[in-house]
Parts: structure tokens; C-alpha cells; sequence
């Protein structure tokens, strides 16, 4: 299918590896241009290479997506964008008690106002220009929460309220926002929450890995590359009706009807 999107400019925020580096690499298949942002040069550098050879033009910006500064030298380096994917490392894993005031501004800052400042910056000028596309990554904990990830689980309630709104008044312009809710996926973070398993129960990663698939109707982890090929999906010309939507690829792992 051609998505209608080649020629485009999107901004993938944390993008050198799993899930924001498989909407990077779809948006490349689409032959989207890229400013791909992630905080360590030498895995970013590696990820804009291997997308350059998809045909398309990658600039790549080292910095934390979750500062001001950062943001400020992603949305410098891109100038115009057309498509615009919000990502950023999740919290870490832990107890109700565990967290302080510090720790949930800084989940806060990271995976929900630094979503919503990206797409203050970048909304005027698409609605503008007529068309544009956001698509925020969040988490299966927006629809069942995760109760290790408590941080998570708040972060991400509050910019999935910020989005029903707000999605709904940028709509009439021709521009879209919506939310990709992952669940477990074969990433580095997938890895790092598996070893929380393995401390917390004295069990192998593998059958942390098989306890946590055992959840998964499917039966497996998902991958970053059928996520990115969503993204694309949901940032490509086809996609212009689909509004404020949270859209689950968990493989089946939240039991509910709607
Ligand atoms: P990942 O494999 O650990 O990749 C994270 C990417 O983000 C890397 O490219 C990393 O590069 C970059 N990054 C992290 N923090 C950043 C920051 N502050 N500024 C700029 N770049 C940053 O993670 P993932 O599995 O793709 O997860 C992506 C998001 O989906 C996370 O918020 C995660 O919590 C959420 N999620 C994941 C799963 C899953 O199963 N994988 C499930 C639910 C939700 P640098 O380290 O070099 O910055």
C-alpha cells in the first residue's frame, strides 16, 4: 500500500532502538525524511546509517528529549515537520511507597509534558499548512494498569486526557493525534523489566520470558518492526480519520471488551 506520505518530514523523538527506531525505520519504507533524536551518539549515529540506506535523509539529534534544551535542538534541527512521534525511556518499576515528589515530576516531565511541549511547537505550524500527523508512544497501562509501573501508569493517564481534547481541536485543520499503546514488546526495556522479574521472584530470564508470554494470547512478545509499520500506518494519508484514538498492539494481553 502506498501510504501517500514520501517526501514528508517527521521528527522521531527517542529513535535509535526498539520501538521509536521501528517507527523510524517504517516512516524511512515510506520515504519520510527523519530528525531521529536519542541521547547516545554512537547507537544514534548506527541508526541514522542504516536508515540513510533506505533512500531517505536522516539528521540525527544527540540529546535528552526530556529537557528543555533538547527539545529545543530536536525542534531547531527539523524547522517545518509534517509528522511528529513522541517517545521517551519509561520510568522504572517499583512499590506505591517507593516514590517521592521527585520521582513522579520527573515521570511527569518525561512522559507527559515533554509529549505535550512537543506538540505545542509543531501543532501551529501543521495546522497551518492544513496536514499533519502525531502519534504518541504511551503503554498498555493506560488501558490496565501495570501496578509495578506506577510512575508509568500516571505519566501516561494524564497525556492520554491531554490528547482526547486536544486531538479534537486540531482535528479540523487536517491534523491527527493519536496514541499507540504498547504492549510487551522484544526491546531493551522489555529486558530490563524482564530482569525485575528475575531479582524480585530468584527465577532465569527465560522463564521470566515465559512467565510474562504466558499472559499474551498471541504467545509471544511483539516486535518493533509490525509497531513502526502502525505508525506509519496511523501517520500516512489513509489515517485522516482516525482521531484521538489509543490504539493497543499487546497481542491480546488486556483482557476487555472495548
Ligand atoms: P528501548 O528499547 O529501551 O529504547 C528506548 C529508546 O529511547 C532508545 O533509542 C534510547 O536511546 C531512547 N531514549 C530513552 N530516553 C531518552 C531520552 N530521555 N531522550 C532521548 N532519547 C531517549 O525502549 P522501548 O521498549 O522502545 O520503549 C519505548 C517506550 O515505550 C518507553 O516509554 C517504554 O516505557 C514504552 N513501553 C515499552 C514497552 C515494551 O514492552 N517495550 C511496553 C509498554 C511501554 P538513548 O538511551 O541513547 O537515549
Amino acid at each position: 500500500m502506498d501510504l501517500g506520505i514520501k517526501g514528508k518530514k517527521a521528527i522521531v523523538c527517542a529513535g535509535s532502538k526498539g520501538l521509536g527506531f521501528g517507527c523510524a525505520e517504517a516512516l524511512a519504507q515510506a520515504g519520510v525524511d527523519l530528525v531521529l533524536n536519542a541521547r547516545s551518539s554512537g547507537p544514534l549515529e548506527a541508526a541514522a546509517e542504516q536508515l540513510r540506506a533506505l533512500g531517505v535523509s536522516v539528521t540525527p539529534v544527540a540529546c535528552d528529549i526530556t529537557t528543555e534544551g533538547g527539545r529545543a535542538q530536536v525542534l531547531e534541527a527539523a524547522g517545518q515537520v509534517d509528522i511528529l512521534v513522541n517517545n521517551a525511556g519509561g520510568p522504572p518499576p517499583g512499590m506505591w511507597h517507593d516514590w517521592e515528589r521527585d520521582d513522579f515530576i520527573k515521570a511527569l516531565d518525561a512522559n507527559m509534558l515533554t509529549p505535550i511541549m512537543m506538540m505545542k511547537a509543531v501543532l501551529p505550524g501543521m495546522m497551518d499548512r492544513g496536514w499533519g500527523r502525531v502519534v504518541n508512544i504511551t503503554s498498555q497501562s493506560v488501558k490496565a494498569p501495570i501496578a509495578v509501573l506506577g510512575l508509568s501508569n500516571s505519566a501516561r493517564a494524564g497525556l492520554t486526557g491531554y490528547v482526547a481534547g486536544t486531538a479534537r481541536q486540531v482535528a479540523g485543520a487536517g491534523v491527527t493525534v493519536n496514541n499507540m499503546l504498547p504492549g510487551i514488546h522484544a526491546t531493551d526495556r522489555a529486558v530490563a523489566l524482564d530482569g525485575g522479574v528475575v531479582q524480585a521472584q530468584g527465577i532465569t530470564m527465560e522463564e521470566a520470558k515465559a512467565q510474562r508470554c504466558a499472559v499474551i494470547p498471541a504467545g509471544r512478545y511483539g516486535t518493533a518492526e509490525e509497531f513502526g509499520a502502525m505508525c506509519a500506518f496511523l501517520c500516512s494519508q489513509h489515517a485522516g480519520y482516525i482521531v484521538g484514538q489509543n490504539i493497543l498492539l499487546d497481542g491480546g494481553g488486556v483482557n476487555a471488551t472495548l
